[in-house]
């Protein structure tokens, strides 16, 4: 397949976000581009849609939904590598380009998704004798396309349409806010540390890091920061219970109003959640949770809280067993006689190494980057016979870089790879589109991905070594990717993981993760950072041990935070105006005292950070990974299935059968058919459970 050559009636191609001949061009594109282009493609939209909507004829796919989709794509796709640079190089200028145009591409979407004249032209191309004429990818698209209009507020009378989009403006704009308050609280704080004596029990290379950052400012000492690689080894490791307490305090409190005022999240969360009910009441359902479930797999907001309480019930004496052994632990071995939340990733790790006597620092040193990335590769290659390649491409960071996946010598898509922690880039780790599988008028664009991660980079000219956990984040986000990538569908709309249910969409992702705990995998992927050996048999041994380590306490955390967000948008009037956070807090101790084990202290603030749900499209939706982890346990049981007696469950013929059924397939038809189509079967929760090493003792 070729890349798509401009389109006739492309505008001018002096500005180099209106230029959709290849990859973005991230060495030209500058902020002032952002806003002629965005303004132009969105006129451009608006003036197709007049035209169409104009036309008395009946509406046809070709004439109708293809131009459509086509004007959509490149507003869609301009505007997401704003968003991107937003994302992963947020300096002031881009951070500004982004928040001046945001505004107004959400009233255009908001308005698009309101117009009862394209609405009508879709229903009558559904009621139109084409309809039965067109494949079922077209005719599902169809519908789909009728209920996010109705969900968007088509059908309001029209005296309340202005309301509504006035509604979806400014939930965009909360998010935005909420995300920069959170990334600015991150960075407000840090702790210097200027006697050596103070940084006891802190592994060398995050040492190492905090010497750097202080390095980078001019000063002495070491620089500790609230980002995840500064932050994490601070808790797991810091023998100075003091600092690891000022650490735990404020990161427990960032964007609250215990910090900062002006960076206080805690307006904002009552204000979405007013607007987000206010929203669900326009619709005509009964709370924001209804609506949120409305694409989704899971059927009522009911279902889901029976699903989490069952899990609950089954995982919570699990979890209390956990703590007590930490507890006792940390009072006979520690000195600890109360757990504090800031002793917890401490002690755990103390334990975890009295008990495996290994730490996350000794798996490390066998997961070199260069070697992790082969690994990741071979697997891919293993299942799907398929080869990754380096490529070329224009990128935001000289430390991004370009990849090429062919199938035998035919090109099938390119993804970004940009590993490791800047203080211009958001938390987290994330897969997101550049460019989707489609074919059009004037030919096919293969897919592009860009895969995000937050990996500490480098240090002193040694390539960087990530712990398994980051490894495990890696293969996530590639499960993502090659969903995206490895696409056979043509129709944009449900082309890799467009129109794929949300509580579906992390099964490949989380289906990924199983191959980091197989034996043979991990002898093509680990080499020691000095040394050049593969991971020990008697280490990997230990890690499979403690694969499970805490597995109860984990659970009912992920549950925790599923049932709040679900119960939140369910539950909590916000009828009346702004929720306070006070009520807000009160839900999450009421969901705590039903699932938790520890029971975090009065002043932390977790709402304030929850950007999942408050700034990332999770809202009513984070049970998703839950639910998606049962389908993906029980997917990655076939592979197990097929390998028994063979050594290897990197079994082509099933990895063939996976591409086929639920990777090619993307949002093409209903997951739950995908997934039956592939398993045989209705899923079965059997296999998470043993995964986890929740199996009850007989
Ligand atoms: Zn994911």
């Amino acid at each position: 397949m070729q890349p798509s050559t401009p389109t006739p009636d492309s505008p001018s191609n002096t500005n180099p976000l209106l230029d959709f001949t290849g990859m973005p061009r991230f060495e030209d594109i500058k902020p002032e581009h952002v806003e002629p282009a965005i303004r132009g493609l969105i006129d451009e939209n608006r003036a197709l849609i007049e035209r169409l909507t104009a036309d008395p004829a009946t509406p046809t796919w070709d004439g109708f939904v293809s131009p459509m989709d086509e004007a959509g794509e490149r507003l869609g796709r301009a505007w997401g590598v704003v968003g991107h640079l937003h994302s992963v190089f947020d300096v002031p200028e881009w951070r500004e380009a982004y928040n001046a145009m945001l505004p107004e591409i959400s009233r255009f979407y908001a308005e698009v998704g309101q117009n009862l004249a394209l609405f009508q032209k879709y229903k009558a191309l559904h009621d139109s004798p084409e309809f039965a004429t067109l494949s079922p990818v077209r005719q599902r698209i169809l519908e789909h396309g009728l209920r996010d209009f109705r969900l968007s507020g088509a059908e309001l009378p029209d005296e309340q349409k202005p309301r509504f989009q006035e509604i979806q403006e400014e939930q965009s704009q909360l998010a935005a806010k909420f995300s920069e308050n959170l990334l600015d609280a991150t960075n407000a704080h840090a702790e210097w540390i200027t006697d050596e004596a103070g940084l006891a029990g802190i592994p060398d290379d995050a040492r190492h890091a905090a010497r750097a950052a202080a390095e980078a400012e001019g000063k002495d000492g070491w620089k500790f920061t609230l980002q995840m690689p500064s932050y994490l080894p601070v808790l797991q490791y810091a023998d100075d219970r003091d600092l690891r307490a000022r650490m735990y305090r404020a990161y427990a409190t960032r964007a609250s109003e215990l910090g900062n005022p002006e960076l206080d999240n805690g307006p904002l969360i009552g204000r979405i959640l007013a607007l987000r009910d206010e929203e669900a009441r326009m619709l005509g359902y009964r709370n924001f949770a209804e609506v949120s479930l409305v694409p989704k797999m899971a059927d009522t907001p009911e279902q889901v809280l029976g699903f989490l309480h069952d899990l609950a019930a089954k995982a919570k004496p699990f979890a209390e067993k956990d703590l007590e052994e930490l507890k006792a632990f940390a009072r006979a071995e520690l000195g600890l006689d109360t757990l504090e939340p800031w002793d917890v990733a401490y002690a755990s790790e103390k334990l975890r190494q009295a008990r495996y006597a290994y730490s996350d620092q000794e798996v490390k040193q066998y997961f070199p980057e260069p070697k992790v990335l082969d690994g990741l590769f071979g697997v891919i290659r293993a299942l799907y016979r398929v080869d990754i390649l380096p490529d070329e491409a224009p990128t935001w960071d000289p430390d991004v870089h370009f990849f090429r996946i062919e199938k035998e010598g035919e090109l099938v898509g390119h993804f970004y790879l940009d590993l490791h922690a800047r203080s211009t880039k958001r938390g987290g780790a994330w897969m997101d589109s550049a460019r989707s599988r489609h074919r059009n008028t004037w030919g096919s664009d293969t897919p592009v991905a860009y895969l995000v991660c937050n990996f500490p980079g480098p240090v002193a000219g040694k390539p960087a070594t990530f712990t398994h956990d980051d490894v495990l984040t890696l293969f996530h986000e590639c499960g993502h990717g090659l969903h995206h990538l490895l696409t056979q569908v043509d129709e944009l709309a449900v082309s890799g993981i467009h129109g794929v249910e949300w509580d579906a969409v992390e099964l490949p992702s989380q289906f990924m993760e199983n191959f980091c705990w197989e034996w043979d995998v991990l002898q093509g992927m680990t080499a020691h950072a000095d040394t050049g050996e593969p991971l020990p048999r008697a280490l990997y041994d230990k890690m499979i041990a403690a694969k499970n380590f805490q597995s109860g306490m984990q659970t009912v955390r992920q549950l925790e935070f599923s049932m709040f967000d679900l119960r939140l948008h369910g539950e909590v009037d916000a009828s009346a105006g702004p929720v306070p956070i006070e009520r807000v807090m009160a839900l999450l101790d009421e969901v705590r005292r039903e699932v938790a084990v520890m029971i975090p202290p009065a002043w932390h603030r977790f709402p304030h950070s929850f950007s999942h749900i408050f700034a990332g499209g999770y809202a009513a939706g984070y049970y998703s990974y839950k639910w998606a982890e049962v389908l993906s346990a029980d997917a990655f049981e076939a592979f197990e299935e097929a390998g028994a007696g063979r050594g290897s469950l990197l079994d082509p013929e099933t990895g063939e059968r996976f591409w086929r059924e639920i990777l090619a397939v993307g949002g093409s038809r209903p997951a739950l058919d995908s997934f039956k189509a592939f398993r045989g079967r209705e899923p079965r929760v059997d296999a998470l459970l043993r995964h986890s090493g929740m199996v009850a003792q007989a």
